[in-house]
């Protein structure tokens, strides 16, 4: 919808990363539709080589320009998705297409670049598979720098938003380039046209904490250069042309994030005890080492989850087991003697899966199929690689190893094997690491919580992965938006397999902890802590909110309506017993 007057105009689109910002915006296009489509004679030939030659170089420098310019911390790892588009540039099979595109088809190189995308592109049509559709991504991103750099007068991508500092970029699609020089310019947040929460870039927003929205339709014909917006990335709204009232309503916003923040600061020095003094554990979930620095101002008790997909993916080749070494043993030195669990190789379904990694056909049902554990039993070098280096890490902390996507007891029996195998290697090789790490698991296959008493025997920790768990018992794909409606962790088959880890934990005396998202949604903390929730495992800006709560509650007196809770299946009802609930806590 376009307005010819200053109406305030309502868009729409997916939280990417968090913060309300109010500024101007500025439209950046990528698009590939202008790229210059002339047909050349045999004798021009050489010249649109030469062309392809000189593009390719251009962008190989770009890119490796933006890279060089990152900060130490954060050039190994986000460095990484860099290296995927210069790799993709400097593809052979590429190179050779596009100029036989040239020689064969007598195309202008820019033709011959696009037609050799859309020919890569048409042979991946329809799949679902989210890996294809992330490798697409690449290859759109370093087309678009490729036709970019070939026409003359052209700013590259980079040179387009490094002029942008303190606007609101809003563009057709984000590189991971993109997002790196934005932050590097200090745009103040970005918007665009596509996009998913599980993309690079969408990753990297986060990790660089750039309020951003994405797959916000129309974005570049509906705003327009020096619109005013207000950009709510807690909710995914837009504002264009906000009112007086929209832009005192949402200052405010800002002004009590900000105050908010300043207090809860203050309880974040205390260690967390609910009213009735029971200690209740808040760790936190990483999945880049350089979150590490949004959790030193907050007092936790250790780290629940790390992901350790980020040394796998955007790579050619597999991580080393020295260099996975390196990698975790920054974080355990940094924790000192708290816990960090090391969560083992979870690639597959959501996640996206490297070219490196990816065997076999592509699955059907990859949500479904040789992901987790399944992936590391069927590449068990691979997972012997990596618990080496989590026990070599050990040795300089504390750390946990922790087995995702665990569906039977032989799974468990099988890994316990190799971590005793992985030991003995160690031991051979004279290497220093720690030979008591707790083992454990996450529950978020139904069979795993239905018979978690049993499992609880073999391990020495349960970790309730309820994102998965959700998704599983009410066979609900989680990245689905068309039943996103019916993913709901109050439905009390989830609730009631939950409650059975917790008390699968009691009864076995191991720990039992929450690191899906209900454990840094406020709105599932108390009902979590009646039903006997001990530890929390949350992202770090949660940390705050939840446990202001804690701090606030008594835990035994939500007991008798957490249980009625669990067991009304009349929906209505449960959500009124739920509010009763939550506003026992209200100030
Ligand atoms: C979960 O499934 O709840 C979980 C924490 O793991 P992930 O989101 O990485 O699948
Ligand atoms: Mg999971």
């Amino acid at each position: 919808m376009k307005m010819s007057d200053n109406t305030p105009i309502i868009i729409q689109g997916l939280t990417v990363s968090k913060g309300i910002i109010l500024g101007q915006c500025k439209l950046l296009q990528h698009g590939q539709s202008d790229y210059r489509k002339e047909k050349i004679n045999s004798n021009q030939v050489p010249r649109e080589l030469k062309r392809l030659d000189s593009t390719k170089r251009k962008s190989l420098v770009e890119l490796k320009k933006i890279k060089n310019k990152l900060k130490p911390n954060v050039r190994k790892n986000i460095g990484m998705f860099l290296d995927t588009h210069i790799m993709l540039i400097n593809d052979k099979n590429f190179t050779r297409n596009v100029k036989k595109n040239i020689k064969d088809k007598l195309l202008c190189a820019d033709w011959a670049i696009y037609e050799e995308y859309l020919s890569i592109k048409s042979s991946f049509d329809g799949m679902r598979d989210l890996y294809i559709k992330q490798r697409i991504e690449d290859i759109n991103h370093i087309v678009k720098l490729l036709l970019k750099n070939l026409k003359k007068n052209q700013k590259s991508v980079g040179t387009g938003l490094s002029s942008l500092g303190g606007f609101i970029v809003v563009t057709d699609d984000l590189s991971p380039a993109d997002v790196l020089v934005a932050h590097q310019t200090k745009c103040v947040a970005l918007i665009s046209e596509f996009g998913g929460r599980s993309s690079h870039s969408s990753i990297l927003s986060r990790g660089l904490e750039i309020p951003s929205i994405v797959g916000v339709k129309n974005a570049l014909s509906t705003l327009k250069n020096d619109d005013e917006v207000i950009l709510d990335g807690n909710h995914g709204i837009i504002i264009i042309n906000p009112d007086q009232e929209a832009k005192r309503y949402y200052r405010r916003l800002q002004r009590d994030d900000i105050s908010k923040k300043k207090k809860l600061s203050l309880i974040m020095n205390k260690d967390c005890f609910s009213s009735d003094n029971q200690r209740i554990e808040i760790m936190a979930n990483l999945e880049l080492p350089q979150e590490m620095k949004i959790l030193t101002k907050k007092k936790f008790d250790g780290i629940g989850l790390f992901r350790t997909e980020y040394l796998y993916t955007d790579r050619t080749d597999f991580p080393t087991e020295a260099e996975q070494v390196a990698g975790y043993k920054k974080i355990v030195q940094k924790m000192r003697d708290k816990p960090v669990v090391f969560r083992t190789l979870d690639i597959g379904a959501d996640k996206e899966i490297p070219e490196n990694i990816k065997s076999g056909s592509i699955a059907r049902n990859p949500a479904l199929g040789l992901r987790g554990i399944r992936y590391s039993l069927n590449n068990q070098k691979i997972f012997l690689n990596q618990v080496k280096a989590i026990l070599r890490a050990g040795y300089y902390g504390n750390v946990k190893i922790m087995l995702p996507m665990i569906t039977t007891l032989s799974e468990i029996i099988h890994a316990k094997n190799l971590i005793e195998l992985a030991k003995e290697h160690l031991r051979k090789r004279k290497l220093k690491f720690s030979n008591s790490v707790d083992v454990g698991i996450m529950v978020e296959v139904p069979s795993c919580a239905v018979l978690s008493s049993k499992f609880a025997e073999h391990v020495d920790f349960l970790s309730i992965g309820t994102n998965d768990l959700v998704q599983y018992t009410l066979a609900i794909d989680r990245v689905d938006d068309e039943v996103n409606y019916l993913y709901d962790p109050y439905n009390n088959a989830v609730l009631n397999l939950i409650k059975n880890v917790i008390e699968s934990g009691i009864k076995q005396k191991i720990q039992v902890s929450l690191c899906g998202e209900m454990a840094g949604d406020i709105q599932f903390t108390r009902l979590l802590l009646g039903m006997g929730l001990k530890s929390f495992s949350m992202h770090p800006s949660a940390i705050p909110e939840v446990k202001e709560i804690i701090l606030k509650t008594d835990i035994r007196s939500l007991e008798k309506l957490s249980s009625r809770i669990i067991n009304c299946v009349d929906s209505k009802e449960k959500h009124e017993l739920i509010k009763k609930l939550n506003q026992m806590t209200k100030r």
